[in-house]
């Protein structure tokens, strides 16, 4: 009797894996690692509780790889399969990471169980600003959190951020990977297709094409195993849009992820006192200088709240969004938003999008028309106020006519194109949605 009841109370247990840094510049992808990992399991009958996570952390990161992406899986499983599952975890991360680069440090985490507040916080802080290795390694002996590290294992605070981070704000990207025998070839797409789906999809999925160079964004240019990315509001979007695209050449498989990406996370309410190197903040100020470019086309501006000034940088590659800075006027309004660097001048804000809140009133000043002859008079010289060179009238300087400066933008949110914005960072479209 003993032995039936025992066999009909199964013993489940949720079990959170997290991966990171297991690629390089030159290849692999941290994304491929989970998507690989998803299919293993799920061929092995674990339940999944979610979709894979893509998790974005801090863009800023000094010592990223390309994106800054760790993955999470959430799984169900009985309790006598978990050290089974672990293994298989750690034998495919040992077996796909990019090795044969010393900065490829990857990390896994499995925390077993309810992920405890003290953890979320600490993925918070890993999408915002810059944690330690140390502090993740106390922080997971503390909670009972098991890491493991290979070459270093730097890559043991991401997988602990991936693993605890809560997607309460999200995006989908479905991607597709190629066949191993693929990977560092040229990606056959058919750019037709994309431009098509992207038409259909409108609304639902994003960042397909560049709509000022009509460059297509869902295929990465680096060597690794992802062939495209639909990114979308909804799993099935963005399932639906990478099904429309037609490639040329074999598909391994495709995962839809949940991801924080386009969802603004990583941007941090603060003011100019509380900036720090390798965050990414909001500013609100008022502009206090004129905008200036030097060469190479980089556009700077300063803006001042009540704590201090802050240089806000729209760098070359931010094309268009440059003539918005242009524009700007000493005393405007606004809020910057980007990640924030250390330079030589100073702390910079790496501008990502920027709200003009108001437009300051600025006056093109003009000689007044003469009171004895009703010609415009001229100015008499520097503070000498007007005279008129026919009747020898003369007006102070405060007899000026003052004409309201029409002023080129609009108040509004502006952003920099796809091609130069964060994973994180949302996009303007989708607030329209
Ligand atoms: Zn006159």
């Amino acid at each position: 009797m003993l032995g039936a009841s025992r066999s009909l109370t199964v013993a489940e247990e949720t079990l959170h894996i997290g991966i990171d840094d297991t690629d390089s510049k030159d290849g692999m992808c941290t994304t491929y690692v989970g998507a690989v990992l998803f299919d293993v399991l799920r061929s092995l009958g674990v339940r999944m509780l979610d979709h894979p996570y893509l998790v974005r952390l801090n863009p800023n990161c000094p010592y990223k790889t390309r994106g800054n992406a760790a993955v999470a899986l959430h799984v169900k499983l009985g309790r006598e399969r978990i050290g089974d599952v672990k293994k298989r975890v750690l034998a495919l991360v040992e077996r796909l990471y990019e090795r044969g680069y010393g900065d490829t440090q990857p990390g896994v985490a499995f925390i077993l169980g309810e992920v405890a507040g003290e953890l979320a916080g600490f993925a918070e802080r890993a999408v915002r600003e810059i944690v330690s290795l140390d502090e993740a390694l106390e922080l997971a002996a503390s909670s009972g959190v098991e890491l493991h590290g290979i070459n270093g294992g730097r890559g043991r605070i991401g997988a602990l951020a991936a693993a605890s981070y809560r997607m309460d704000e999200y995006t989908f990207e479905a991607i597709a990977y190629r066949v191993p025998e693929n990977w560092g070839t040229v990606r056959r797409i058919d750019a037709e297709s994309v431009r098509a789906m992207d038409e259909a999809t409108r609304g639902e999925t994003f960042d397909n094409i560049d709509p000022e160079t009509g460059e297509i964004r869902i295929a990465p240019h680096t060597p690794c195993p992802v062939l495209a990315g639909v990114r979308a509001v909804s799993a099935e979007a963005a399932l639906r849009g990478l099904k429309m695209v037609r490639f040329n050449e074999p598909v391994e498989r495709v995962v839809v992820f949940k991801t924080n990406q386009a969802t603004d996370r990583h941007l941090v309410e603060c003011s100019v006192a509380e900036l720090r190197p390798n965050m990414s903040a909001v500013i609100s100020g008022v502009v206090c200088s004129t905008p200036y470019t030097i060469p190479g086309g980089h556009t700077f501006i300063r803006i001042r709240d009540a704590s201090g000034e802050i240089i806000c940088a729209a760098y070359e590659p931010t094309r268009e969004f440059r003539n918005i800075v242009r524009s700007l006027m000493p005393g405007d309004r606004v809020r910057a938003m980007g990640g924030v660097k250390m330079k030589p001048e100073g702390l910079t804000l790496n501008m990502e999008k920027l709200e003009i809140l108001t437009l300051a009133e600025h006056y093109v000043m003009r000689p007044p028309p003469c009171p004895g002859c009703g010609r415009r008079m001229k100015s008499a010289g520097r503070d000498e106020g007007y005279r008129c060179k026919r009747c020898g009238e003369r007006l102070p300087k405060s007899a000026a006519e003052r004409k309201p400066l029409e002023r080129k933008i609009k108040p509004g949110v502006y952003e920099v194109p796809p091609s130069a914005r964060r994973h994180l960072t949302r996009p303007l479209l989708l607030n329209r949605i």
